[in-house]
């Protein structure tokens, strides 16, 4: 950290974060992948950034947020970012949110949302929307339980491995 960042409050430390996830946004729309970006920070320093990189990739879960977090949790050596924020230009949508509650991440803070997301042509608001109103037998993909006799199999190893590492 510079003597600069040093003297600047949260709020700025704040912005200027935001700012450069908007520019890491930006940045990838000429480089080819979405118009998403998003860094994660600790202890008042960007442990890692990432930008949409679905096409470039060809990896549907490649939003910026999980590509943040993927490199945040490799720098860290860790899989958990307890004590970091996560800062994105775009309102995260299901995927990334639950991916940042599984990676115990202290806080989000976005700057567009969903509707802005929403007027460019990505699915955020229908997710949410599919989530929070539509029952499950009007979703575009169905999801149904088949349900076989060995079904609890994984959890019971997994409670008896003694040298488990719980996440
Ligand atoms: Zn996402």
């Amino acid at each position: 950290m510079t003597a600069h960042t040093r003297e600047m409050s949260v709020q700025e430390l704040e912005r200027a974060w935001m700012d450069e996830a908007i520019r890491l946004a930006t940045d990838s729309v000429l480089n080819g992948g979405g118009p998403f970006g998003a860094l994660v920070a600790k202890g008042g320093e960007i442990v890692a950034i990432g930008n949409n990189r679905v096409t470039a990739t060809l990896d549907p879960t490649a939003h910026g947020e999980v590509s943040a977090m993927r490199a945040a949790c490799k720098q860290l050596g860790t899989f958990s970012l307890e004590g970091c924020t996560l800062v994105t230009s775009c309102e995260p949508c299901p995927m990334c949110l639950s991916s940042a509650l599984w990676a115990r991440v202290d806080r989000i803070i976005y700057s567009a949302d969903r509707h802005d997301a929403a007027m460019a042509g990505f699915d955020d608001r229908k997710f949410y929307d599919l989530f929070e109103k539509k029952p499950q037998s009007m979703w575009p993909t169905r999801v149904e339980q088949l349900d076989l006799p060995n079904r609890t199999a994984p959890f019971e190893a997994w409670l008896a491995k003694t040298d488990r590492i719980d996440y």
